[in-house]
Order: structure tokens, then C-alpha cells, then sequence
């Protein structure tokens, strides 16, 4: 009998370029990771990684997709769960596309079937072809504080009874608030919790073979580190977000503004950031677009002379919305005021700032950078009132 240990699991992206997934999730931190595999893993790569598991399965997982255009990459999964196989262990597949999974009869264990909307409806489509195998469901949690995840058990219960199937809820690495697996606990097997430190010390092959927490950023632990260093001023949509996590549940990069040039070496240290600098040679302040290896988001980072700078910089946003920061707290233009401010937050309200505005901070490219904020915010559900 295998003893309890860390899970292994497989990352594959069939694609020898690009990214096999067919949804667009804006929310995905696979696919731009220097880390995700461009196509098949070897036999041999495969072989050696599996060798140490200790449990009974390995999982196959995303990455892209594994299910992805099954028709084309099939002969690619079919070789990997044989080699899988060929030294006694399970497999469980982890995917989105529905329509293939029956296929999967009696060639894999295991199917943990990744819910979203559009799953959720095509389920009543496939369901009754898998009679005799192993399907479960699986959730990511939204990136929300303890108390409204509680708040949302109810319906994570009515869900798993309308499923009819085990449900596993996935704690989320986007978010950053802290989660104690107890208040998630249902009383029954039926709906379980896989909290984020499981993944974080789980095995993984992707292109390199390493623990989760070599390959996946947990936000949470960054998150601690910038809202805590007094050199560091958040703004824009991670602003947001901490602010009014419910109204902003999504922030795509993460804006940091620092007058430290430490703050890099220290992203670089502890999370794994490479930066790059994008502003012109000798211009102020200068631009850096972090990436780390760990699938995660991206840190813009804008580099000031002073804490005043910083302020300034963010004092002159061209919506009143945006005229905040969080620097160990949250602060805001005094013109504006607090109380306007965290309405139009709540509110979703981009109003053009009234006066005039200093741009001497700003990229020189500023009214195209504004122009594709503006988008954003549309696309966000924002009401703009110039
Ligand atoms: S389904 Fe998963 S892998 Fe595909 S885009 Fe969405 S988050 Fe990324």
C-alpha cells in the first residue's frame, strides 16, 4: 500500500507554439509562464518524474488544456497515460472540455471536470455518457476574504446537490486574503476544500521538475510583502481590488510605484521577478515591466525620486477614481476626498478630475496609455463621465 504523500502532477501544453486551451480566461496565469511546456514531455522526463510519487495517481493537468483539440494530441496524452501506467499508477485528468471526456472511458481513472460558466451549462449535454466512471467536479474559489466565501457556502452546497458529484473547491493563488480551511469544511466527503498550501508542496513536471512553490506565485505572501514595505505605493486595479474586493474581484498587473530601486532586487530575490526597463535612456521617472518565472501577474513598476513624487504621481490620474494608493494604507487626494473616492470605487464611477493637472510625471506616450485605460474601465463595467 502507497503511503500519503505530496500529489505529482503533470503540466502539459500540447502546443509545440502557442498556448492549448481554448478559453480566454483573463484571470490566467499559465499562459504567458516561462515555464509552461511547449509540447509532449519525453518518456523519459515523464519516467523519472513519476518514479518518486508516493501516491496511488498522478494527475495530468493545465497548462493548456490536456483535452485540448483531443483529435490532434491524442496519440500525445494516449503515450503519456501508458507510460503513466506502465509503472502502476492511476491517472487523473484534470480539463474543461466536456465533450471528450466519455472518451476517456477505461483509458483514464480519474476526471476532475474544472467548472465555469459555459461548463456548468454544457454539463446537462454529456453527463448521462458517464455512467461507470470516475467524475468529479472542481472550483476555483473567487479571490474573496474568508467571511464572503462563508457567506457563498450555501450555494456551493446547493450546487454540489444539483451535480449530483463529489465537489472539490480550489482555493485561489490570485488571492490575497488569508483562508483557514476549518470555515470551509462541509461536514461530508461530498464537497472538499484543496487549500493552496496542498499545490504549493505538490510535485510538478512542467519544463523543469519542482515543488508548487517553484512554479506557481502564491499572491497572498506578495501581497504581504508590498502592502508592508514603506517604500512601496500600490495603485490602479490591485488598489482597487484590495479595496473593494466583491465590486473588483479581478486586478490584472499589479501598479507599484517606489522611490526604492531595492524593491526590485527584492521581487527578484523572493518572488522570482526579472525586470526590464521600458522608459527611454535618461527619462523620469523610469518604467519596469517585472516578470516572475512563477505563473502569476505582472508587476509595473514606475521608479520615483521621492515620496512626494510618488503622490503626485498618482494625484493627477485622469479619473477621480483612480486618485488613490495604498502605501501600509490607504491614502487619498485630498481635492477629491476620501469619502467621494471610495464611492466612485464602490460604485464603479470614473469621473474626469476637475482643475488642471500637473502631467510632468507621465510618459510621454501618457494620452495613449489614458485612451487604453479608458477601454479598460468600459470593459470593466465602469460608467465614465467626462
Ligand atoms: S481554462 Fe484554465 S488554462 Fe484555459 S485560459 Fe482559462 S485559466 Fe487558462
Amino acid at each position: 500500500m502507497r503511503l500519503r504523500h505530496h500529489n505529482f502532477t503533470i503540466i502539459v501544453n500540447w502546443m509545440e507554439k502557442g498556448f492549448g486551451c481554448t478559453k480566454l480566461c483573463s484571470y490566467c496565469n499559465w499562459r504567458a509562464s516561462p515555464l509552461l511546456p511547449q509540447g509532449a514531455q519525453s518518456h523519459k522526463a515523464v519516467s523519472a518524474f513519476i518514479q518518486q510519487c508516493k501516491k496511488s495517481f498522478i494527475t495530468i493537468s493545465g497548462g493548456g488544456d490536456p483535452l485540448y483539440r483531443l483529435e490532434e494530441n491524442y496519440l500525445n496524452l494516449l503515450t503519456m497515460i501508458n507510460t503513466i501506467k506502465a509503472q502502476n499508477f492511476n491517472t487523473r485528468i484534470i480539463t474543461r472540455e466536456l465533450q471528450h471526456v466519455a472518451k476517456l472511458k477505461g483509458i483514464s481513472d480519474h476526471i476532475s471536470i474544472s467548472l465555469d460558466e459555459d461548463v456548468m451549462q454544457g454539463i446537462s449535454a454529456y453527463r448521462n455518457q458517464w455512467h461507470g466512471m470516475d467524475v468529479e467536479f472542481s472550483l476555483v474559489l473567487p479571490p474573496l476574504p474568508a467571511e464572503a466565501l462563508v457567506a457563498l457556502k450555501p450555494q456551493y452546497a446547493a450546487l454540489h446537490k444539483q451535480l449530483r458529484r463529489r465537489l472539490v473547491l480550489r482555493e485561489n493563488f490570485n488571492s490575497v486574503f488569508p483562508l483557514d480551511p476549518r470555515l470551509m469544511a462541509f461536514g461530508h466527503k461530498g464537497i472538499v476544500l484543496v487549500p493552496k498550501s496542498v499545490c504549493l508542496n505538490s510535485r510538478y513536471l512542467s519544463t523543469v521538475d519542482c515543488d508548487g512553490h517553484a512554479i506557481v506565485q502564491d499572491n497572498a505572501v506578495l501581497a504581504g510583502y508590498l502592502m508592508n514595505d514603506p517604500d512601496v505605493y500600490l495603485f490602479g486595479g490591485f488598489a482597487k481590488h484590495l479595496m473593494d474586493p466583491i465590486v473588483h474581484l479581478e486586478y490584472g498587473d499589479i501598479d507599484v510605484i517606489s522611490r526604492n530601486f531595492n524593491v526590485m532586487a527584492i521581487l527578484a530575490e523572493q518572488f522570482a521577478f526579472t525586470f526590464k526597463e521600458v522608459s527611454p535612456p535618461n527619462s523620469y521617472p523610469r518604467y519596469f515591466l517585472g516578470k516572475s518565472v512563477r505563473a502569476g501577474k505582472t508587476v509595473q513598476l514606475v521608479l520615483v525620486k521621492s515620496d512626494e513624487d510618488a503622490r503626485k504621481f498618482i494625484f493627477n490620474a485622469q479619473y477621480s477614481v483612480d486618485r488613490f494608493g495604498y502605501n501600509q494604507g490607504f491614502f487619498f487626494d485630498p481635492l477629491i476626498g476620501e469619502a467621494n473616492i471610495r464611492h466612485a470605487i464602490h460604485t464603479k464611477t470614473a469621473q474626469l478630475a476637475q482643475g488642471p493637472r500637473s502631467m510632468e510625471l507621465f510618459h510621454t506616450d501618457r494620452f495613449s496609455i489614458e485612451q487604453r485605460h479608458r477601454s479598460k474601465l468600459l470593459k470593466k463595467g465602469f460608467m465614465i463621465i467626462q
